[in-house]
């Protein structure tokens, strides 16, 4: 059997960067990444647990791999579907001989070693609670941009999650690691550096140094050559106000904080067992608004938790408007494996969550297009990172993570990682558009 892989990866940032590190740890022991199944040994599906009938689209993707992918194959289960399910895949889709969670990868290796021995089936589903899985190895996707791991698993137990189960619980690396990991990235040509972590600024650096999240963020954003450094998904209950005075103090900290709410309305966020009120919730809020900078906030939401009344989804509503989140993620709650909220009494219609989905998509919409119109006629430094080339435009993000799409004289010059500024002369609820601003201020990127 020759040493191809495919993978293909569903989910968050978490699951994309654990991709690249799977890439980067096969590649290191001689396995060559391919473009297609067709053309591939080994088929890895990296899965994402979290929306309604993950598990159903998992299978259906597997059959279809096996159909399409010709004979021959070996094929496995990575990420959250791979823990939360186990031994069980091998019964509903008998073609898979390898399950394994996100704290195994780095023993991938001698999984496929185990395999390729004669072993029928294997697995790799303990969380080894010491074992933050980082490799130097990782083969990152984006030559500018970088994600990097700070902190893996969730200790809490917020009443609808799959993640405590399939990710286990929190490991920090240490501040030395990640520092000299950031640098390392810095040195290779990397300008931008996305810190993740499930809660990342629930971070504790288990070295005697014993740096908080706040300080870790501030030194990683005094690396030479780094021009952004972002960080996502931030638990209200940990978001101290450290965090925004550091945003203040260091210029390469991004004007952007993800605060994923999930409800207005704190008996909702009593049931769902997230932590805070939303009194403590809208402190954080006010920490972030006062901040010296313009800092875009965005959330997540579920609507229709159980319990959920006309008078809590109007509440939601209403923070909406206080808040005027930059954007949102709007999720329909529905009950997962293992969760609280399974079993919990006075479950909303189905229809009813639809119908509140779609209110509050309109209500957020009408926020983004009032908010967004105000942009126009300003400047943006945007970090180039792709080309529409049907429109004849650039695809620029800015440093509260809007997409600026824009167009530049220059059409025959690679503008791909450069930081440019930008006027805005049109906003929609979603992307801005824009014409470059060529005062001479443009970066040109490091070569890789
Ligand atoms: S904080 Fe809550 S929602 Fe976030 S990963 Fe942990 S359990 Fe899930």
């Amino acid at each position: 059997m020759d040493k191809t892989f495919y993978i293909e990866t569903f989910g968050c940032q978490m699951n994309a960067h654990d991709s690249e590190k799977v890439v980067g740890v096969l590649l290191e022991k001689g396995y060559r990444e391919v473009e297609t199944p067709q053309d591939a040994s080994y088929i890895f599906y990296n899965t994402c647990s979290i929306r309604d009938k993950a598990e159903q689209k998992v299978f259906h993707r597997l059959d279809t791999f096996k159909r399409e992918s010709g004979k021959g194959k070996v094929f496995g289960v990575l990420g959250c579907v791979a823990q939360q399910e186990g031994e069980k895949i091998f019964a509903r889709a008998p073609h898979v001989s390898l399950v394994a969670g996100s704290a195994s990868y780095s023993k991938l290796p001698q999984m496929l070693v185990r395999l390729e021995a004669g072993e029928k089936r294997v697995t790799g589903l303990k969380f080894d609670e010491q074992e933050a899985f980082e490799t130097p190895f990782a083969r990152r996707d984006n030559p500018y941009r970088a994600y990097l791991t700070i902190i893996e698993g969730c200790d809490k137990s917020c009443a609808y999650c799959v993640v405590p189960f399939t990710r286990g619980p929190e490991r920090s690396r240490t501040s030395h690691s990640v520092i000299a990991e950031a640098r390392q990235l810095a040195d290779s040509g990397y300008t931008e550096i996305q810190l993740l972590g499930q809660n990342v600024n629930s971070y504790r650096d288990p070295s005697p140094a014993a740096w908080d999240f706040a300080t870790l963020l501030a030194r990683v954003g005094e690396i030479p050559g780094l021009r952004r450094v972002r960080f996502t998904t931030s638990h209200p209950r940990d978001f101290v106000k450290d965090i925004i005075d550091a945003i203040d103090q260091t210029p390469t900290l991004c004007n952007h904080v993800h605060l994923p709410v999930q409800s207005g309305s704190t008996s909702v966020l009593a049931a769902m067992q997230r932590q805070y009120t939303l009194e403590e919730y809208m402190l954080r809020i006010d920490w972030i608004k006062k901040a010296r900078r313009n800092i875009a906030i965005t959330t997540d939401i579920i609507v229709g938790f159980p319990g959920e009344t006309e008078r809590d989804f109007a509440d939601t509503l209403n923070l909406l408007d206080t808040v005027e989140y930059d954007s949102l993620f709007n999720f329909k709650y529905s009950p997962r494996p293992n969760t609280a909220a399974r079993s919990m009494a006075d479950p909303i219609p189905e229809a009813e969550i639809a119908r509140r989905h779609v209110i509050l998509q309109e209500h957020q919409r009408a926020i983004q297009i009032r908010c967004s119109s105000l942009l126009v006629g300003a400047v943006e430094e945007v970090h180039v990172e792709g080309r529409n080339k049907a429109l004849n435009q650039w695809i620029g993000r800015t440093s509260t993570n809007r997409t600026l799409n824009f167009t530049h004289p220059e059409t025959d010059r690679d503008l791909v990682g450069t930081y440019l500024p930008v006027q805005v002369t049109r906003a929609g609820p979603n992307s801005l558009v824009g014409a470059a601003a060529l005062d001479g201020s443009e970066s040109i990127p490091r070569v890789v």
